[in-house]
Order: structure tokens, then sequence, then C-alpha cells
């Protein structure tokens, strides 16, 4: 093969790899790399459906004499994030992702590059061509959406599969097999509110920013500071001592992210400014030491600005807004007892929206146990009922548990310390991954989740090993003729 992934190995891989890169594929508009799955399965002779969601099975006959083995699913998403860095231009509905080599990692120009799961579906697809494999009967399930909302695998239907092992291609460091995954749900929560206008006062804007942030699930145990909350905090110090007046407020806008920055608008008296100010800065350098072993680049900034904007807040409701923030949970709310340093349960305080007549806050709940989730939910509904808040709490996804005395885990064990000389580390995830939504659709589905070593996925930093892929592909082959 020619270009950025010459001499690169196994050559099948990343030659559909580099075909995927040429094919816009954001999530909700994998359409188009859905028809190139199926044109390999035309091409290759092998049957294949697609479901009303857009999912599609490729099934392959077990490799000669192989044919009667148990069918097993290897499992990949069709859709990528599309995140790009703002000097970048580059339109993701159309243009091509460029890649380079890197010191040994392959990684976009200024784009995210979708290893996630580029990777994954081009091993797919490599096995499906390729003859000299030793397999049982194979499904090739390919999903839509995963990344915005699982809405792929949410949709399947029983039926939909005959195979009762299933390799999930999604997880992102060699050398380590996922067995469980945390199920997650949002609550959205609607605040009504009045505003009153305030006499001759001062705008002015108090901004906290320069936090980590980071995932809500994955990084949700390591300390990080919430904007939304110490905003929050902040103005609840302030309240005690100097009147004033709240007309914005604003935080996070991911779900599924730690709010890394909040601000806030406030109406004061000329004459409590210098004494608000005050208050604020040393409240702050308080929290500065609460968070210095984590958050080195914390900073605020307290500004004048243009007098007219939103009418503040009626005092009733700026009470509630404030209470409801400062009382409703963020980070983690239980570790699994007997997993050592997995999350079993957090919830994320994760986006803060004002408008004329209300407030929009959104909060994300995750628990390797269903019922501790449920629990959480229930808190959070709690919690709105004393300020007259209106919680909505649409169906989440469930998650997946681990199941440590697997068969399948016990070959994957196998044939891991065959090819690389030692165990993988076998770990659970406080994330959602497809693998629970299967599992809650197909309940006998043994299953488990690897692949190769990819960096900062979901962003213009990501990169995958192009070692760890070659390394990976070992693995899986040698997998596919142990479970054969
Ligand atoms: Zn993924």
């Amino acid at each position: 093969m020619s270009g950025v992934f010459a001499g690169l190995k196994p050559e099948s891989l990343w030659k559909h790899f580099s075909r995927i890169l040429e094919i816009p594929h954001c999530s909700g508009r994998e359409k188009s790399l859905g028809d190139y799955v199926i044109g390999e399965a035309k091409r290759l002779g092998l049957a294949w459906k697609r479901d009303e969601a857009g999912n599609i099975v490729v099934s392959k006959p077990g490799s000669p004499g192989k044919e009667n083995a148990d069918t097993v699913i290897l499992q990949g998403h069709l859709d990528m994030v599309c995140e790009k860095n703002s000097d970048v231009r580059h339109d993701f509905s159309r243009d091509p992702i460029v890649a380079e080599l890197k010191d040994g990692w392959v990684q976009a120009k200024g784009t995210t590059l979708g290893s996630d799961n580029g990777i994954g579906l081009a091993a797919a697809l490599a096995v499906m061509e390729d003859d000299s494999l030793a397999h049982g009967p194979l499904e090739f399930l390919f999903t839509v959406d995963e990344e915005t909302g699982l809405t792929g695998a949410r949709k399947i239907q029983p039926g939909f599969l005959k195979g009762t092992k299933m390799m999930n291609l999604d997880s992102e460091e060699l050398g380590t097999f996922t067995i469980g995954c945390a199920g997650g749900a949002d609550t959205e929560i609607t605040l009504p509110l009045r505003r009153q206008r305030a006499g001759k006062q001062g705008r002015y804007l108090l901004k906290i920013f320069g936090f980590r942030g980071g995932h809500s699930g994955i990084d949700i145990h390591l300390g990080r500071a919430n904007a939304v909350k110490l905003l929050a905090r902040l103005l609840a110090e302030l309240e005690e001592q100097t009147p004033f007046r709240l007309a914005v407020f604003e935080g996070g806008n991911k779900h599924n992210a730690i709010p890394r920055e909040a601000w806030a608008e406030i109406l004061l008296p000329e004459t409590r400014v210098a004494e608000a100010q005050a208050l604020l800065m040393e409240a702050f350098d308080k929290i500065k030491i609460e968070y210095q072993a984590v958050e080195k680049d914390a900073a605020w900034s307290f500004s004048k600005i243009k007098s007219r904007g939103q009418d503040p807040l009626s005092p009733a409701s700026q009470k509630s807004l404030i209470s409801l923030l400062l009382a409703l949970p963020h980070g983690v709310l239980a570790m699994h007892p007997e997993i050592a340093g997995l999350v079993e349960t957090s919830n994320n305080l994760a986006i803060v929206r004002l408008k004329p007549t209300r407030a929009q806050i959104t909060c994300s709940s995750r628990s390797s146990i269903d019922s501790a989730l449920r629990a959480v939910r229930l808190i959070i509904r709690a919690v709105c009922r004393m300020v007259g808040a209106k919680p909505h709490q649409p169906e989440g996804y469930p998650g997946w548990m681990p199941d440590l005395n697997s068969a399948l885990l016990k070959t994957m064990q196998t044939t891991h310390q065959r090819v690389f000389g030692k165990p993988a580390s076998v770990v659970a995830i406080h994330a959602g991954l497809e693998c629970g939504l299967i599992g809650e659709k197909f309940p006998d589905m043994d299953m488990i989740s690897f692949g190769p070593t990819i960096q900062h996925p979901h962003s213009p930093e990501e990169r995958v090993s192009a070692k760890s892929v070659e390394e990976f592909w070992n693995l899986l082959a040698a997998a596919l003729s142990s479970l054969s």
C-alpha cells in the first residue's frame, strides 16, 4: 500500500481504515459508511441485513472444518465524534480525514481521527475478507450513533443476532480486557423563575474558569472541581453578607463533561462593590487551596459590564436556584466494594442555562448497579421537589455487570498469555459501552471488549499506536482460532 500507511501491518486492516477516513461518518450521518460495509459484503458474497435504525449484520460461515463451532460476533460502531481545532478548515460532511504517521502514532491534522471506532471496523472488515484465518461462523455487527446516545444499540431487535459470544472492539488500551460498564441516565430539570426589575445598580460579570473538566465517567474520581458547583458556592457565600441580585448563571456544555467554567451576572449597589469583590476574592482563594493538588490553573475574574441586560431574578427565585445548585449531588457517590478503584455510582451536575422564565439544568448519573442508579435519580427528584423544580427523567441505558466466571474471558486470557506471554488486566469502566444495551436484549450473550491503544479520543489530539494495531490484530486472529 502506498501513502501514509505504507509498510504498516496488517495491510488489509490499514487499507480499510484509509477507506473509512475518506467516507464522512459523524454520528447520525453513517449511511455512506454503512453502504461501504454492505458493498464489501456483496463483493465477498456474504449475507447481510440492515435494520431500520441503520445497524448492519454481515454473516460469514466458519472456515473449512470449523463450520459447526459456536458463532462469534465482532462488533463496532460506525459513527465517530467530529471535533476540530478552531484554526482548522475542515467540513466533516464532505472532507476526508487527513492522517499522518508521527513517532509510531497515527493521527489527523487538527481534527479527530476516528480511530475510535474506525480501527475496530477496519479489523472486522479485514477478518471478513481474509480466507487464511481459522474461525467458526462469524457475525459482524456494525451499529450506528454510539457516540451521542448509544441509539443504534438501543434499537437492535431481539433476533437480529444468532451468536452468543461477542467481542466489542471499542476499547482503547491494548493489554486490557473490559468486562463491565456503568449504566447511565440523565435528568433534565426545569426551575420556574420570576424576574423583577431592580433599582439603579451596577452590573458585574463574575467568571470562574481554567478548571480541568474531563469525562464525567472516566475522570469523575480524580478530584477535579465542578465550576458550576463552585460558582453556586461563591454566590451563596456572597449572599450571606452582601445583598446582590442574580441575572444570569451559565456553566457546562455537555452532559458527559465536568463543567470547566461558569459565569454569573450580578447586580450590586455601587456602595457595596468593593466589599463584594473582597469577599469573593477571599472565598475563591480558599477554594484554590482546597483544590491546589488538582486545579492549578483555576482562575476568576470580576468586572463591570454594560448595565443593560436581563432583569434580575426575584429574591425568591434567586434563593431557589442557588439552593438547588448547592444541593444537587456532584462527583463519586459510591466506590465498588469488591473491584478496587472502580467507581460504582456518580452524578455530574453538567449544564446550567437561564432563560427569561426558567432555569434548565442537566444532571448525568451513572452506576454499575441499576438499583443504585435509580436511587440517585430519586435523590435528584427529592431535591427538585424542595424548591418547586420539575425533573424530567427519560429512560437511560443499562450497565453491564462484570462476570468474572465468563467462559469467553477465560479463553481470551489463555490466548493473551499465549500471544504476549502475560495475562491482560481485567477492568470494568465507569462509562457506557454498547455491551450494556446488547446484554439487556440478549441476556445469554457472553461479552468482552478490547482494542488497540488510542489516546485522547473525541479530541483533535486523538491518536492510535500503529504497533498496538498490529498486536491487536494478532490477538484477535488468535482468539478467533481458539474459539473455533
Ligand atoms: Zn467508541
